[in-house]
């Protein structure tokens, strides 16, 4: 004997009904078989609707009810096509009509006692499996519909009726016997009281009635036919990478579905695990998929976790007050009068302090335990003992299920170090002593963003989804999103980070695309119609909103009102990485209060393209301090353009025309008077002295500027006009320092905490003497490297290596 019981997807039109058909076909070829079905996908939904409009009075029940009718008939002619449709389309039609009157009173009197409504409900698992057990007949496949009412005895507790098993086992043993045919067909869900009154299992019970058969007749599986391949890692809802579960235990099934893995209906398991018998899970969209086989003792996994799952609309109430410590029984009260009030509690934590206990039940009933356990401790809160009751909701429960759990150490740690990580706080935690399910109270908003973000940490080989906001799309932006493009795959296969693009800026556009922006065709997908239109100025708004896992901001302007931005997207544990050297270079309160938002939110600000574009001078420069070496002086060629200019610059072209191919070849700032004024380079050593542990502000850098100060006003076309005019000042510049036999260079200096930028003539024996290009060299002397200095040397512009810095940021944000 085999149990089959179809969900509401299974019969939810004609199509469905007849995989059905097809599967139960071949089950019950050589075996005796029980199919329970649940009502066609939606209904019972539909009759809650209507009834409570009845009972609001509102006409528009007829509406609700003519949708449920269209459905059935719709299914019923498709179904019966071919034949006679008229003996279950009447029984339907009788159906409705008699609905339709109980509905109609309900609207008179205004009342839909529980009662009446399970009277409602029953209808769509009663029209489903007639419909199911009359295209069998028609079908030739011979079968007896048995209706669950007269078979399933239930208390009289309407909407969530307990079951009285010896009656229904005794019932259900006579009907098996007195059958005439090895195929019966029975609607699940419903059942009945001692005085013959309609009762249900609770929502989603179809399930139950299926195990209570399956218990009762011994039979040798139950099966669950769904719309997915099993149970999962994760509800595949949320979660696009889930993993079927092959095979689990009665233990961590229960658990799984208790904390929210709807495949399976929580009651269902204890009837089959009683008496050993199997469940498989199946999908009735994918019949040959072998889907879950939940068992006593399954093998065990490779996986410290089994699942991820959640449950949401969680009031979590808190008793708190001094006048708990110490005195048995508040706790017994608390549950006492949650109980009568029939609340349920998902989970309980209390502090060893016992100065508070926090209790999750569901968020239906707060109003009513915020009344109930308030009267209950009425004197202790007139004494001032105990605070009324604190109930908020918003809630999610997020649980991580599994056996072995309690074999491994560290899970817990994992998880918690995960969410911290994405910036979830976490309202309270419970661990099972079976150490089966560790729980935490989650805002509801986080959930999405917590169970992937576990599910990656524990289930996917160590891949991690980075979600990367770009903003800015000029030249170094344009070569970063390239070099993403190129790069995706080696970093998928060699380092496992599948990094995602999913919000791209310009200065006047904002797009979004959580699956990923094409970077084959950003350009087209930043000009082209958008359904929505941000700007981006919102940019870390909807970041925060959005509420992405892993989420890295990379700013690839030169914007102040871009910087402003910061300090909300680390606080949300979005990472910044900074090419915009701003914040870094603004107020050292600035700098510092940014550095410390990060550590606090376990994000990142990174910024080492401020400095020598893509060298890695600001890391080394950390790696320097953290290792516990001093910086005693620190040298430097930090400008690109000024060590460009200053090498072509051999009075052949005017200075102006070479700065001018500077600019052209993309090694000046937008601005060019920034770097021509020494002011980008004193923000660059601004920016490692403070690195090096210095507190200076920009204006504590001595910056004797080189060029005339008539230089400095207008346009920048009239800098450049100006520059020309002023030839002979630059031409003696390069005389005087030729004429010694030295060559200019634009030097930044960091010595004794005191920092200075300025032109200085050196001589061919400097360090820096041959510095061809834009190269930037920066000396590092320290206690540990003395005598020679550690060099860091290379190509310190261009759009190509700066954005390989940006890009390095983001890996090592990524990475920690
Ligand atoms: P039915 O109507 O067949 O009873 P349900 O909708 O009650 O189906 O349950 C199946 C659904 O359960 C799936 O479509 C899936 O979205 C959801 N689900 C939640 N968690 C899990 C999980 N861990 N594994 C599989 N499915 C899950
Ligand atoms: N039809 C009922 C519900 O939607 C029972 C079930 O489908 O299992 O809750
Ligand atoms: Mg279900």
């Amino acid at each position: 004997m085999k149990v089959l019981k179809f969900g509401g997807s299974s019969v939810a039109n004609a199509e469905n009904i007849q995989k059905v058909v097809e599967i139960v076909r071949q089950a019950s070829a050589d075996e005796a078989c029980v199919v329970v079905l649940s009502a066609m996908q939606g209904t019972t939904d539909g009759l809650i609707e209507m009834g409570r409009a009845a009972e609001r009075g509102d006409d528009g029940f007829i509406g609700k009810l003519t949708q449920i009718r269209d459905r059935h008939n719709t299914a019923i002619d498709l179904l019966f096509r071919n034949g006679n449709t008229s003996p279950i389309s009447e029984f339907v039609e009788s159906t409705l009509h008699e609905l339709e009157s109980i509905t109609e009173g309900v609207r008179r009197v205004r009342e839909l006692t529980p009662k009446t409504l399970d009277r409602i409900l029953s209808f769509g698992e009663i029209a489903s499996s007639r419909m199911v057990a009359a295209k069998l007949t028609a079908e030739g496949i011979e079968n007896e519909w048995h209706d669950s009412r007269l078979l399933v005895r239930t208390d009289s507790n309407h909407g969530f009726a307990a079951v009285d098993f010896a009656e229904t086992n005794k019932r259900l043993k006579e009907m098996i016997g007195k059958s005439k045919t090895l195929l019966r067909v029975l609607p699940g869900f419903i059942a009945s009281d001692t005085g013959g009154y309609t009762t249900t299992l609770g929502r989603g019970g179809s399930d139950y009635t299926a195990a209570i058969f399956a218990a009762a007749l011994d039979a040798e599986i139950l099966e669950i036919w769904t719309d997915v391949s099993g149970m999962m890692t994760a509800d595949p809802r949320f979660v696009r990478n889930v993993q079927q579960i092959p095979r689990i235990n009665y233990r961590e099934a229960m658990e799984l579905s208790h904390f929210g893995a709807k495949v399976i209906y929580p009651p269902t398991i204890q009837p089959v695990m009683a008496k050993g018998i199997p469940v498989r899970i199946k999908n009735t969209f994918a019949p040959d998929d072998e889907g879950t086989l939940i068992e006593a003792e399954s093998a065990p996994s490779s996986e410290m976790v089994r699942g991820i799952t959640s449950i949401d609309e969680i009031c979590v109430l808190s008793l708190e007050g001094s006048g708990m410590v110490g005195i048995p029984g508040f706790s017994k009260r608390l549950f006492d009068a949650l109980s009568r009030a029939e609340i349920n509690v998902i989970l309980i934590t209390q502090s060893s302090s016992e100065h508070s206990i926090c209790v999750a039940i569901e968020e239906k009933y707060s109003e009513l335990a915020k009344r109930v356990v308030d009267r209950e401790f009425e004197y202790e809160i007139n004494l001032g003992k105990i605070d009324p009751l604190k109930a908020e909701s918003g809630f999610s429960i997020l649980a991580l299920v599994g056996d072995r759990m309690k074999e491994h150490t560290g899970v817990s740690g994992k998880m918690f170090s995960t969410l911290g990580h994405n910036g979830i706080n976490i309202h309270a935690i419970a661990q099972g002593s079976s150490e089966r399910n560790i729980s935490a109270i989650i805002n509801s908003k986080d959930v999405r963003k917590a169970v992937n973000t576990l599910h990656e940490e524990f289930f996917s080989d160590g891949r991690k989804q980075i979600n990367l906001f770009v903003v800015g799309v000029g030249t170094v932006g344009s070569r970063l999103l390239e070099q993403l493009r190129q790069q995706h795959d080696y970093l998928l296969e060699n380092m496992r980070l599948n990094v995602r693009v999913v919000g791209l800026a310009n200065s006047k556009r904002l797009i979004v695309d959580e699956e990923g922006i094409d970077l084959s065709r950003w350009k087209d997908v930043l000009s082209g119609p958008s359904d929505s239109e941000l700007k981006p100025a919102e940019t870390a708004k909807v970041i925060a909103e959005r509420n992405l896992r892993n989420s890295v901001f990379a700013d690839i302007t030169a914007d102040a009102a871009v910087v402003e931005m910061y300090p909300t997207l680390l606080e949300k544990s979005v990472s910044v990485i900074a090419c915009n050297k701003v914040a870094a270079s603004s107020e050292y309160k600035k700098y510092s209060s940014l550095k410390d938002l990060a550590r606090e939110y376990n994000s990142n600000f990174l910024f080492e393209t401020n400095v020598g574009a893509g060298l890695p001078v600001i890391n080394t420069l950390n790696d320097l301090m953290r290792s516990g070496d001093q910086v005693n002086l620190i040298e430097a060629v930090l400008s690109g353009t000024l060590n460009f200019v200053f090498n072509n610059y051999d009075g052949s072209r005017k200075f102006a025309d070479v700065v001018r191919q500077a600019q052209d070849e993309g090694y000046t700032e937008p601005d060019p008077r920034l770097d021509l004024s020494g002011t980008d380079v004193a923000r660059k050593i601004l920016i490692l002295a403070r690195e090096a542990g210095h507190r200076l502000e920009m204006a504590d850098i001595e910056n004797v500027p080189f060029l005339p100060a008539s230089c400095f006003e207008g346009s920048v076309e009239d800098f450049y006009a100006e520059m020309a005019e002023q030839e002979d000042h630059f031409r003696k510049l390069l005389d005087d320092a030729g004429s010694q036999g030295l060559k200019l260079k634009y030097i930044a200096s960091l010595v004794d905490g005191k920092a200075s930028v300025g032109l200085q003539s050196i001589g061919p024996g400097h360090n820096f003497a041959n510095l061809s290009g834009k190269d930037n060299a920066v000396l590092f002397y320290t206690n540990r490297y003395a005598d020679q200095p550690l060099v860091v040397k290379g190509a310190g512009a261009g759009a190509d290596v700066t954005a390989a810095g940006v890009f390095a940021d983001i890996i090592r944000a990524a990475r920690s």
